[in-house]
């Protein structure tokens, strides 16, 4: 698996872009914000020579949707998220303006919807979808267990963090449910790619919690 990360916007929010040796690649996140952090995006995969299958979102909050409408024009592509996340879907342009954000554009509906469990294939990359709630209700991670990398969204972060619980459909209770019985149960060597910061891995983060 090749594996690129950008930091965008003003959160900075992490986009993944992963891609198998066929150059078939796998958008996560696109949260480029405005004109040149989309080029930035559009350079890279043209540069590398990417064909993008699949512009997957851990959830719908808009520091993580930002560059979704333009990804999925220039990718001719429609996003995949939890249906958990549609309340987001319809009030990211409010919810960013509390953050005094201008919205870029319109905000994105969710294209086709991400089920627990769902299989995401891009050339010989196969990432199962787990459904982990409680930063939103419609967070999901992206595992992949040949390469042994989960992508976590807002979930977990490095260094002991999780994600806040205080925005809609939050729940902290749910939300280390979801750490301890769908993440802390991967293998020890699994490397954690948050929405923000640096990466970690699943052992370190297992210490760190003390589970
Ligand atoms: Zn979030
Ligand atoms: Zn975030």
């Amino acid at each position: 698996m090749n594996l690129q990360v950008f930091e965008f916007n003003m959160l900075p929010t992490n986009t993944y872009v992963v891609w198998d040796e066929g150059r078939e690649a796998v958008l996560i996140d696109p949260a480029c914000y405005g004109p040149s952090e989309q080029q930035v995006l559009a350079r890279f995969l043209t540069a590398e020579g990417l064909t993008v299958r699949h512009i997957l979102c851990t959830h719908f909050h808009f520091d993580h949707i930002f560059g979704v409408p333009f990804a999925e024009t220039l990718c001719n592509l429609y996003c995949e998220a939890h249906e958990g996340d549609s309340w987001w879907a319809e009030h990211n342009a409010d919810e960013v303006r509390t953050f005094g954000i201008p919205y870029p554009g319109t905000p994105p509906v969710i294209g086709h919807t991400l089920h627990d469990g769902d299989i995401i294939r891009c050339g010989t990359l196969e990432l199962q979808c787990l459904h982990t709630p409680g930063h939103s209700r419609g967070s999901v991670s992206f595992y992949c267990a040949a390469e042994g990398v989960l992508f976590s969204g807002d979930t977990l972060f490095a260094y002991g963090g999780v994600g806040r619980t205080d925005l809609h459909g939050g729940d902290y209770a749910e939300l280390l449910y979801s750490i301890r019985t769908r993440l802390f149960t991967l293998p020890d060597a699994t490397v954690v790619y948050p929405g923000h910061g640096p990466s970690t891995t699943i052992r370190t983060e297992r210490n760190f919690h003390n589970i």
